[in-house]
């Protein structure tokens, strides 16, 4: 454990809600929720007075009907929730030089060598009344040596709340708390733990760590230190957060402009597929061309929080749109989503019909399974090649064809889509909480 740092966990307390209520001081006080108006959506975020009869985040709207009908659903706006966000985050980075913004409403600060200077406690204490002056928006945060330790204080504290947990105290803090308040911890092992009988962050700590990679691998061993309070994982700072990407240089340069969007569409329903599978969302999308004389040109573009397809496509079409502005041959295309968060998309915050949302959960759902080729826009497939009589040749993969017939050869060994992750998209997960 490394006594010596100071790290801040500050998490907007039941945020979504919390935003509408400042729009609408009347619902202050009232059971309210946020997402799960439509019959198959998932709470993303319940005031505390709903929490009271057992609503919580990720729960199915019409078990939260059953248990709270008296409750008021709201639709949600992510574009509100995404400008709170952004300014939040602003008010943080004016006053601190290390912090990672994990989720949409959720910011790590590395206090280490500063608490010199400042009271670590009294610092992220004025941080969080400026925050609730300036943004009208409940936060409550926790202090620790780790990320871990502190968002367990957080948690612990919420709403309203401040915790600081000093590193002799952390054991003490840890050991009486139940297992499940550890983040990270899914249902599958939550379920595990319990079988052994497992029930508090104690008894955990104190399986040997061997055994714990016995029945949970690495993953075990992960939560094995975590309930013994460790923690080595760094605070990635915001600006250098990675982002996912994908570009294409063409092998003959190309003016053909519904090519161009064609294939964008394509590199856009890649990343996404990325995003989702690894719960991320982004907040700004960037697109690059080249032309043949190798001048460069950027536009990117800050949106809501999102990881649905067809609102990036349309982004993406804009920016090109904006950017392809002479007459000339391209010979590079690029797609960059950055500005990543940990969340899910959820059916209704995006103005996405539900057929929609079906559409990507199905698509996932057959490229998890059969590669992330298989299922594909058809504006990305090619027109299928005729013969003199008009019929469709049909397309055998064994036989190969040589590159100069018919001069279909350049379409054939045209750009491969690149893709490039170049960050560890990290495991947590996050609702807003
Ligand atoms: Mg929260």
């Amino acid at each position: 454990m490394d006594k010596d740092k100071h790290i801040i966990h500050m998490d907007q307390d039941a945020f979504f809600v919390s935003v509408e209520l400042r729009k609408n001081p009347d619902l202050i006080g009232k059971p309210v929720v946020v997402g799960g108006n439509s019959d198959r959506g998932v709470v993303t975020s319940c005031s505390y007075e709903a929490r009271k009869f057992g609503v919580h985040a990720a729960m199915p709207g019409r078990m939260a009907k059953q248990l709270c009908p008296q409750a008021i659903f709201l639709r949600g706006n992510m574009e509100e929730y995404s400008k709170a966000s952004h300014e939040i985050t602003e008010i943080i980075a004016d006053r601190v030089p290390l912090f990672e913004k994990a989720s949409i409403d959720e910011h790590y600060i590395d206090m280490t060598g500063m608490d010199k200077f400042f009271g670590c406690m009294k610092f992220a204490s004025e941080l969080r009344q400026t925050i609730i002056k300036e943004m009208g928006l409940p936060i409550s945060f926790g202090l620790s040596v780790n990320k871990t330790v502190s968002k367990i204080g957080t948690n612990e504290c919420k709403p309203n709340g401040e915790l600081e947990i000093p590193f002799p105290k952390v054991r003490g803090f840890l050991n009486p708390l139940a297992v499940h308040k550890i983040p990270g911890i899914g249902e599958a092992t939550f379920k595990k733990l319990s079988e052994m009988g497992v029930r508090k962050i104690q008894t955990l700590a104190e399986i040997p760590q061997d055994l714990m990679f016995k029945i949970l691998g690495q993953h075990g061993l992960g939560l094995w230190q975590k309930a013994n309070g460790i923690d080595l994982s760094p605070v990635v700072p915001y600006r250098e957060r990675k982002s996912i990407g994908t570009q294409t240089t063409f092998e003959s340069d190309s003016m053909d402009i519904s090519k161009m969007k064609a294939i964008l569409s394509g590199m856009v329903t890649n990343l996404t597929f990325d995003l989702r599978s690894q719960q991320k969302l982004t907040a700004c999308i960037t697109v690059t061309i080249r032309y043949s004389n190798f001048e460069t040109v950027t536009q990117q573009a800050r949106i809501p929080y999102t990881a649905l397809d067809s609102f990036l496509i349309t982004k993406a079409h804009d920016l090109f749109k904006k950017l392809y502005t002479k007459r000339m041959l391209l010979r590079l295309i690029g797609v960059k989503l950055s500005h990543l968060v940990s969340g899910f998309e959820q059916i209704g915050l995006y103005h996405t019909s539900e057929v929609e949302y079906d559409l990507y959960q199905a698509m996932d759902k057959v490229r998890n399974h059969y590669g992330v080729e298989s299922v594909v826009k058809a504006c990305i497939v090619k027109q299928p090649e005729k013969d003199k009589n008009g019929k469709i040749i049909k397309y055998n993969p064994r036989k190969k064809k040589s590159i100069d017939e018919n001069g279909s050869g350049e379409e054939r060994k045209r750009s491969r889509i690149r893709t490039f992750i170049n960050t560890d998209l990290g495991t947590a997960t996050k609702l807003d909480g």
